[in-house]
């Protein structure tokens, strides 16, 4: 991969008009350390975060030899770079036959249930490979609310007093029982967590079966960018928040049992930024290279707002305006779909114009993930790139106004 010392470094050198991926490897491998040094129990990144065979490398050649997979796609990615790795199947609901994958070919053994079918299922495959279930730990997925900018609980996990009977029967198998939740994403209060770990608690002594792993989730919140007409919020610093939350589980009576986390976006956010090029400009419009079906898909960008910054094209001699005059922009992306319009507007210099590039930063979470090919588009381009994004000049302007509170 070719390596510059800055994004701007890397537009001027390559005048892309295809987006291009910067990836920043040290910040990658300082996030997830800083992640994995603040939690004691095992840190399992969420393959699906980012799922980049360049990223799960990264991660494994940091120390990380966990990981949280969905599907098989995901058992073969973490196995690809971390051969040795333990791999926690976290999904609730499986295919049969990915049950049976999992157990047989890849021995998983931690999986998510959160209904007595799925445990059927388990059970069906268990008994076909002949495995004791003893062996095999079932984490029963609560179901839990709270204020994440993401809200995932609502598809799944079972309630209270049904998790405690799905604890009960699975402990009558003989399966080892555990308890997870996942509280969403970007979650920036720990009262959600510790709503989670009260229900927990609960159904651990409703149950009264041991419980012998509690897996808290992701949801650990990213730094983004904050509108640049209000008060940048505070963020909560990830080791405090972290420390935060495994004091409330130790308060809820979860001293004796070994933990897991299932970080993504905290650990993925800050390791990439996304060089897009302004394909024309018409009035207060700018019409881009990447959008809602590549790299900034709307469900997030809406929610999100991401630091930018305007890279303007050396060759573009004549400017009309004043840099100084940050204004909002409509952003059009690359499809010719008529909702392929990021939700919020771009805060940028008047200046720029028709070929300018714009540095969108910690898009590393969520972005390269949810790429379509959608109208021939597909940004594939990455370039190495050494300084991180905070530190490569002021970020002048932001991708979105709207704070994650809203
Ligand atoms: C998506 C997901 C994660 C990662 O969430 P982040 O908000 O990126 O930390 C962890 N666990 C489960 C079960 C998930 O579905």
């Amino acid at each position: 991969m070719e390596q510059f010392k800055t994004a701007r470094d890397a537009a001027h050198a390559l005048r892309p008009d295809m987006p291009v991926y910067c990836f920043r490897p040290q910040v990658l491998r300082a996030d997830a350390l800083t992640f994995k040094s603040a939690f004691p129990g095992k840190t399992a990144y969420a393959v699906k975060t980012n799922g980049e065979d360049m990223v799960l490398r990264e991660l494994a050649k940091a120390g990380i030899d966990c990981f949280d997979v969905a599907s098989p796609a995901e058992f073969a990615a973490a196995r690809a770079v971390a051969p040795d790795a333990e791999l926690f199947y976290t999904h609730p609901v499986k295919a049969q036959s990915d049950i049976r994958l999992a157990l047989e070919t890849y021995r998983i053994r931690i999986l998510a249930v959160d209904h007595e079918d799925e445990v059927a299922k388990i059970l069906r495959t268990v008994r076909g490979l002949d495995l004791d279930p003893e062996e095999i730990t079932l984490l029963v997925r609560l179901a839990s609310r709270g204020h994440a900018a993401y809200e995932l609980s609502k598809k799944f996990g079972a309630a209270p007093g049904h998790a405690a009977e799905l604890v009960q029967r699975i402990a009558g198998i003989g399966f080892r029982v555990g308890l997870c939740f996942h509280v969403g994403s970007q979650v920036e209060d720990t009262d959600t967590y510790e709503r989670a770990l009260a229900s927990a608690a609960w159904v651990r002594s409703r149950s009264g079966v041991p419980i012998e792993l509690l897996d808290i989730g992701g949801g650990f919140p990213a730094p983004y960018g904050h509108d640049p007409r209000r008060k940048a919020p505070p963020h909560p610093d990830t080791g405090e928040l972290v420390a935060e939350v495994v004091r409330e589980a130790s308060e809820w009576g979860f001293d004796d049992v070994p933990m897991v986390a299932e970080p993504g976006r905290v650990i993925a956010a800050r390791s990439f930024s996304l060089i897009v090029r302004v394909l024309l400009k018409k009035g207060k419009r700018l019409y881009i290279n990447d959008g809602i079906w590549a790299s900034l898909s709307d469900s997030w960008t809406g929610k999100i707002t991401l630091p930018a910054r305007l890279l303007p094209d050396p060759a573009r001699r004549k400017r009309t305006g004043d840099p100084a005059n940050v204004v909002p922009f409509k952003v059009c992306g690359a499809t010719c779909d008529s909702v392929d319009i990021l939700s919020r507007p771009f805060f940028l210099p008047e200046t720029v114009n028709t070929g300018d590039w714009i540095e969108i930063g910690h898009i590393g979470a969520y972005s390269l993930a949810l790429r379509t090919r959608f109208n021939g588009f597909y940004p594939d381009t990455f370039v190495e790139v050494t300084t991180p994004f905070e530190a490569g000049g002021p970020a002048e302007s932001f991708a979105s106004v709207e704070t994650m509170a809203d």
